[in-house]
Protein backbone atom coordinates (compact mmCIF):
# COMPACT_ATOMS: atom_id res chain seq x y z
CA UNK A 1 0.00 0.00 0.00
CA UNK A 2 1.48 3.39 -0.75
CA UNK A 3 1.55 6.18 1.49
CA UNK A 4 2.08 8.85 -0.95
CA UNK A 5 -0.71 9.93 -3.27
CA UNK A 6 -1.92 12.81 -5.28
CA UNK A 7 -4.75 14.95 -4.53
CA UNK A 8 -7.86 14.96 -6.95
CA UNK A 9 -9.90 12.60 -8.97
CA UNK A 10 -9.31 9.04 -9.42
CA UNK A 11 -11.42 6.44 -10.97
CA UNK A 12 -10.93 3.18 -8.77
CA UNK A 13 -13.65 1.22 -10.61
CA UNK A 14 -16.02 1.39 -13.34
CA UNK A 15 -17.96 4.88 -12.91
CA UNK A 16 -16.94 4.92 -9.44
CA UNK A 17 -14.13 7.82 -8.14
CA UNK A 18 -13.09 8.58 -5.47
CA UNK A 19 -11.52 12.50 -4.64
CA UNK A 20 -8.27 12.87 -2.29
CA UNK A 21 -6.74 15.11 -0.53
CA UNK A 22 -2.93 14.23 0.81
CA UNK A 23 -2.11 14.38 3.09
CA UNK A 24 -4.63 13.24 5.58
CA UNK A 25 -4.58 15.11 8.30
CA UNK A 26 -6.67 17.14 10.62
CA UNK A 27 -9.73 18.65 8.13
CA UNK A 28 -8.05 16.69 4.70
CA UNK A 29 -10.85 14.23 4.02
CA UNK A 30 -11.98 12.21 0.64
CA UNK A 31 -14.91 12.34 -0.35
CA UNK A 32 -16.52 9.41 -3.35
CA UNK A 33 -18.66 9.75 -6.54
CA UNK A 34 -20.56 7.21 -7.93
CA UNK A 35 -21.92 7.89 -11.43
CA UNK A 36 -25.18 5.60 -13.10
CA UNK A 37 -27.62 6.51 -15.92
CA UNK A 38 -28.44 9.75 -15.80
CA UNK A 39 -27.71 10.22 -12.48
CA UNK A 40 -24.59 10.47 -9.49
CA UNK A 41 -24.43 9.99 -5.77
CA UNK A 42 -21.78 11.89 -3.80
CA UNK A 43 -20.32 10.60 -0.64
CA UNK A 44 -19.46 13.47 1.58
CA UNK A 45 -18.37 17.21 1.18
CA UNK A 46 -15.73 19.23 2.05
CA UNK A 47 -14.28 21.08 5.01
CA UNK A 48 -14.88 24.37 3.73
CA UNK A 49 -16.92 26.11 0.48
CA UNK A 50 -13.68 26.34 -1.88
CA UNK A 51 -12.57 22.90 -1.24
CA UNK A 52 -16.10 22.06 -2.10
CA UNK A 53 -16.33 24.40 -5.07
CA UNK A 54 -13.08 22.75 -6.33
CA UNK A 55 -13.86 19.19 -5.85
CA UNK A 56 -17.02 19.63 -7.94
CA UNK A 57 -15.62 21.63 -10.73
CA UNK A 58 -13.18 18.60 -11.11
CA UNK A 59 -16.02 16.10 -10.92
CA UNK A 60 -17.80 18.19 -13.49
CA UNK A 61 -16.60 16.47 -16.51
CA UNK A 62 -17.76 13.16 -15.03
CA UNK A 63 -20.94 14.36 -13.72
CA UNK A 64 -22.27 16.09 -17.15
CA UNK A 65 -24.78 13.73 -18.13
CA UNK A 66 -25.44 12.40 -14.72
CA UNK A 67 -25.95 15.36 -11.74
CA UNK A 68 -25.28 14.58 -8.75
CA UNK A 69 -29.03 13.76 -7.43
CA UNK A 70 -27.95 12.04 -4.01
CA UNK A 71 -25.16 13.36 -1.38
CA UNK A 72 -24.54 10.69 1.42
CA UNK A 73 -23.24 11.95 4.89
CA UNK A 74 -20.88 9.45 6.52
CA UNK A 75 -21.07 11.36 9.60
CA UNK A 76 -21.75 14.67 11.12
CA UNK A 77 -17.87 15.67 11.31
CA UNK A 78 -17.44 19.17 9.48
CA UNK A 79 -14.68 17.83 7.10
CA UNK A 80 -17.57 15.65 5.86
CA UNK A 81 -20.33 18.31 5.90
CA UNK A 82 -19.27 21.76 5.55
CA UNK A 83 -19.98 21.73 2.14
CA UNK A 84 -23.41 20.56 1.76
CA UNK A 85 -25.06 23.37 0.68
CA UNK A 86 -22.86 23.57 -2.39
CA UNK A 87 -25.30 20.34 -3.55
CA UNK A 88 -28.30 22.68 -4.06
CA UNK A 89 -31.80 20.64 -4.25
CA UNK A 90 -30.05 17.28 -3.68
CA UNK A 91 -31.12 14.87 -1.12
CA UNK A 92 -28.98 14.42 1.53
CA UNK A 93 -28.83 10.64 3.09
CA UNK A 94 -28.00 10.00 6.45
CA UNK A 95 -28.36 7.82 9.52
CA UNK A 96 -30.72 8.99 11.70
CA UNK A 97 -28.26 9.27 14.55
CA UNK A 98 -25.86 11.70 11.95
CA UNK A 99 -28.62 14.15 11.90
CA UNK A 100 -29.47 13.77 15.29
CA UNK A 101 -25.60 15.56 16.24
CA UNK A 102 -25.52 17.44 13.18
CA UNK A 103 -25.50 20.73 14.53
CA UNK A 104 -23.27 19.87 17.50
CA UNK A 105 -20.39 21.68 16.36
CA UNK A 106 -20.98 24.08 13.71
CA UNK A 107 -19.02 25.78 11.84
CA UNK A 108 -19.33 29.23 13.42
CA UNK A 109 -18.15 27.41 16.74
CA UNK A 110 -15.52 25.99 15.34
CA UNK A 111 -14.50 28.99 14.03
CA UNK A 112 -14.53 31.00 17.29
CA UNK A 113 -12.82 27.75 19.20
CA UNK A 114 -9.58 27.98 16.59
CA UNK A 115 -9.59 31.86 17.80
CA UNK A 116 -9.89 31.63 21.26
CA UNK A 117 -6.69 32.33 23.70
CA UNK A 118 -5.86 29.20 25.56
CA UNK A 119 -3.62 30.99 27.48
CA UNK A 120 -1.20 28.62 26.67
CA UNK A 121 0.93 29.34 23.34
CA UNK A 122 1.76 25.24 22.58
CA UNK A 123 -2.61 25.05 22.23
CA UNK A 124 -2.93 28.12 20.09
CA UNK A 125 0.17 26.85 18.17
CA UNK A 126 -1.50 23.77 17.47
CA UNK A 127 -4.85 24.77 16.36
CA UNK A 128 -3.79 27.38 14.17
CA UNK A 129 -1.46 24.70 12.64
CA UNK A 130 -4.03 22.53 12.16
CA UNK A 131 -7.20 24.93 11.16
CA UNK A 132 -5.53 27.51 9.59
CA UNK A 133 -5.79 26.25 5.76
CA UNK A 134 -9.69 26.03 5.90
CA UNK A 135 -12.41 29.16 5.64
CA UNK A 136 -15.26 28.70 7.73
CA UNK A 137 -16.92 31.85 6.80
CA UNK A 138 -20.27 32.07 4.77
CA UNK A 139 -20.97 27.86 5.57
CA UNK A 140 -24.46 27.41 5.96
CA UNK A 141 -25.23 24.09 7.69
CA UNK A 142 -27.41 21.89 5.50
CA UNK A 143 -28.38 18.79 7.14
CA UNK A 144 -29.37 15.59 5.88
CA UNK A 145 -33.04 15.75 4.65
CA UNK A 146 -33.41 11.87 4.24
CA UNK A 147 -32.18 9.28 7.43
CA UNK A 148 -32.13 5.71 8.34
CA UNK A 149 -31.25 2.84 10.59
CA UNK A 150 -29.26 0.04 9.66
CA UNK A 151 -29.10 -0.22 6.45
CA UNK A 152 -30.75 1.72 3.18
CA UNK A 153 -30.44 0.53 -0.51
CA UNK A 154 -30.31 3.15 -3.23
CA UNK A 155 -30.11 3.23 -6.77
CA UNK A 156 -28.22 5.62 -8.72
CA UNK A 157 -29.22 5.52 -12.45
CA UNK A 158 -29.58 1.74 -12.31
CA UNK A 159 -26.51 1.10 -10.01
CA UNK A 160 -27.17 -0.07 -6.64
CA UNK A 161 -25.01 1.45 -3.34
CA UNK A 162 -26.24 -0.05 -0.16
CA UNK A 163 -25.58 2.00 3.03
CA UNK A 164 -24.61 0.26 6.28
CA UNK A 165 -25.09 2.02 9.80
CA UNK A 166 -21.59 0.91 11.75
CA UNK A 167 -21.84 3.77 14.27
CA UNK A 168 -21.45 4.86 17.36
CA UNK A 169 -17.68 4.32 16.89
CA UNK A 170 -15.67 7.58 15.40
CA UNK A 171 -18.94 9.04 15.73
CA UNK A 172 -22.45 8.58 17.08
CA UNK A 173 -23.62 7.99 13.19
CA UNK A 174 -21.44 6.37 11.11
CA UNK A 175 -21.96 4.97 7.71
CA UNK A 176 -20.21 2.94 5.39
CA UNK A 177 -21.35 2.99 1.50
CA UNK A 178 -20.75 -0.04 -0.42
CA UNK A 179 -20.75 -0.31 -3.91
CA UNK A 180 -21.26 -3.97 -4.81
CA UNK A 181 -21.15 -3.88 -8.46
CA UNK A 182 -17.42 -2.54 -8.49
CA UNK A 183 -16.65 -4.33 -5.03
CA UNK A 184 -16.11 -0.31 -3.35
CA UNK A 185 -16.90 0.68 -0.40
CA UNK A 186 -16.83 4.24 1.14
CA UNK A 187 -16.01 4.42 5.07
CA UNK A 188 -15.69 7.37 5.57
CA UNK A 189 -13.82 7.82 9.24
CA UNK A 190 -14.41 4.53 10.40
CA UNK A 191 -10.98 4.15 8.36
CA UNK A 192 -7.78 6.66 8.29
CA UNK A 193 -4.97 5.01 6.43
CA UNK A 194 -1.49 6.11 8.22
CA UNK A 195 -2.78 8.73 10.28
CA UNK A 196 -4.28 8.28 14.02
CA UNK A 197 -7.89 6.91 14.14
CA UNK A 198 -9.95 9.45 16.90
CA UNK A 199 -11.99 8.02 18.96
CA UNK A 200 -15.13 10.70 20.14
CA UNK A 201 -17.68 8.33 20.59
CA UNK A 202 -16.99 4.85 21.13
CA UNK A 203 -17.53 1.97 22.50
CA UNK A 204 -14.19 0.48 20.48
CA UNK A 205 -15.85 -3.01 20.65
CA UNK A 206 -18.35 -1.24 18.22
CA UNK A 207 -15.36 0.50 15.92
CA UNK A 208 -13.57 -2.96 15.93
CA UNK A 209 -16.92 -4.77 14.48
CA UNK A 210 -17.32 -1.89 11.84
CA UNK A 211 -13.38 -2.89 10.43
CA UNK A 212 -14.72 -6.43 10.42
CA UNK A 213 -18.28 -5.78 8.87
CA UNK A 214 -15.59 -3.99 6.36
CA UNK A 215 -13.66 -6.94 6.19
CA UNK A 216 -16.59 -9.20 5.69
CA UNK A 217 -18.06 -7.34 2.80
CA UNK A 218 -17.12 -8.92 -0.86
CA UNK A 219 -14.28 -5.87 -1.56
CA UNK A 220 -11.38 -4.95 -3.25
CA UNK A 221 -11.26 -1.28 -3.14
CA UNK A 222 -11.73 0.75 0.18
CA UNK A 223 -11.45 4.38 0.23
CA UNK A 224 -11.03 5.66 3.79
CA UNK A 225 -12.46 9.26 5.20
CA UNK A 226 -8.65 10.07 5.29
CA UNK A 227 -5.64 8.82 3.59
CA UNK A 228 -4.79 6.60 0.44
CA UNK A 229 -7.55 4.35 -1.35
CA UNK A 230 -6.95 1.23 0.52
CA UNK A 231 -7.97 -2.35 0.87
CA UNK A 232 -9.15 -4.87 3.42
CA UNK A 233 -5.79 -4.79 4.63
CA UNK A 234 -6.16 -0.98 5.47
CA UNK A 235 -9.48 -2.34 7.51
CA UNK A 236 -7.30 -4.94 9.46
CA UNK A 237 -4.97 -2.23 10.02
CA UNK A 238 -7.42 0.16 11.91
CA UNK A 239 -8.61 -2.84 13.98
CA UNK A 240 -4.97 -3.80 15.09
CA UNK A 241 -4.25 -0.21 16.18
CA UNK A 242 -7.66 -0.08 18.09
CA UNK A 243 -7.46 -3.13 20.12
CA UNK A 244 -3.69 -2.34 20.97
CA UNK A 245 -5.18 1.20 22.67
CA UNK A 246 -7.85 -0.64 23.95
CA UNK A 247 -5.09 -3.11 25.69
CA UNK A 248 -2.84 -1.49 26.47
CA UNK A 249 -5.03 1.65 28.30
CA UNK A 250 -6.70 -1.22 29.73
CA UNK A 251 -4.18 -2.70 31.47
CA UNK A 252 -3.01 0.44 32.94
CA UNK A 253 -6.21 1.29 34.32
CA UNK A 254 -6.54 -1.62 36.38
CA UNK A 255 -2.97 -1.09 37.98
CA UNK A 256 -4.27 2.82 38.76
CA UNK A 257 -2.71 4.83 36.26
CA UNK A 258 -4.36 7.98 35.47
CA UNK A 259 -5.10 8.48 31.67
CA UNK A 260 -2.74 11.50 31.70
CA UNK A 261 0.29 9.30 32.55
CA UNK A 262 -1.31 6.28 30.27
CA UNK A 263 -0.98 8.06 27.39
CA UNK A 264 2.94 8.92 28.12
CA UNK A 265 3.53 5.26 29.16
CA UNK A 266 2.82 3.38 26.44
CA UNK A 267 4.96 2.86 23.76
CA UNK A 268 3.16 3.02 20.45
CA UNK A 269 5.57 0.57 18.45
CA UNK A 270 4.74 0.08 14.43
CA UNK A 271 1.79 2.68 15.17
CA UNK A 272 4.00 5.58 15.97
CA UNK A 273 4.83 6.89 12.41
CA UNK A 274 0.70 7.32 11.72
CA UNK A 275 0.04 10.76 11.37
CA UNK A 276 -1.35 12.92 14.41
CA UNK A 277 -0.42 10.23 17.11
CA UNK A 278 -1.65 13.10 19.45
CA UNK A 279 -4.92 11.56 18.93
CA UNK A 280 -3.48 8.60 21.59
CA UNK A 281 -4.54 11.37 23.85
CA UNK A 282 -8.23 11.00 23.38
CA UNK A 283 -8.66 7.13 22.60
CA UNK A 284 -6.71 6.87 25.98
CA UNK A 285 -9.56 8.56 27.77
CA UNK A 286 -12.34 6.88 25.18
CA UNK A 287 -10.75 3.95 27.06
CA UNK A 288 -11.12 4.99 30.44
CA UNK A 289 -14.63 6.69 30.40
CA UNK A 290 -15.51 2.93 29.19
CA UNK A 291 -14.04 1.04 32.06
CA UNK A 292 -15.35 4.02 34.72
CA UNK A 293 -19.38 3.75 34.35
CA UNK A 294 -20.52 6.91 34.00
CA UNK A 295 -17.87 8.96 33.49
CA UNK A 296 -17.44 10.74 29.80
CA UNK A 297 -14.69 12.09 27.92
CA UNK A 298 -13.26 15.63 29.13
CA UNK A 299 -14.15 18.65 27.79
CA UNK A 300 -13.02 19.50 23.97
CA UNK A 301 -10.48 22.52 25.53
CA UNK A 302 -8.77 19.92 27.99
CA UNK A 303 -8.60 17.00 25.09
CA UNK A 304 -7.08 19.81 23.08
CA UNK A 305 -4.50 20.88 25.44
CA UNK A 306 -2.97 16.94 26.02
CA UNK A 307 -2.91 16.94 22.43
CA UNK A 308 -1.17 20.08 21.70
CA UNK A 309 0.88 19.17 24.63
CA UNK A 310 1.89 15.44 23.20
CA UNK A 311 1.93 16.21 19.58
CA UNK A 312 5.01 18.98 20.84
CA UNK A 313 6.82 16.39 23.18
ZN1 LIG B 1 -12.86 13.25 8.83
Amino acid sequence: MERDYDLGLVEIGDGTFAWLQPDGSWGWSNAGLITGDGASLLVDTLFDLKLTADMLSGMAAVTANCPIGTLVNTHANGDHTFGNQLLGGAEIVATEACAEEFFDVPADALAAMIETDYGDPVVNGFLREAFDPFEFGGIVMTPPTRTFTDSLRLSVGGRTVELIEVGPAHTEGDLLAYVPDTKTVYTGDILFIYGTPIVWAGPFANWVAACDRIIELDVDTVVPGHGPVTDKQGAQMVKDYLEFVHREASVRHAAGMSAADAVYDINLGDFADWGDSERLVVNVQAVYAELEPASELPPIPELLLGMAHYARR
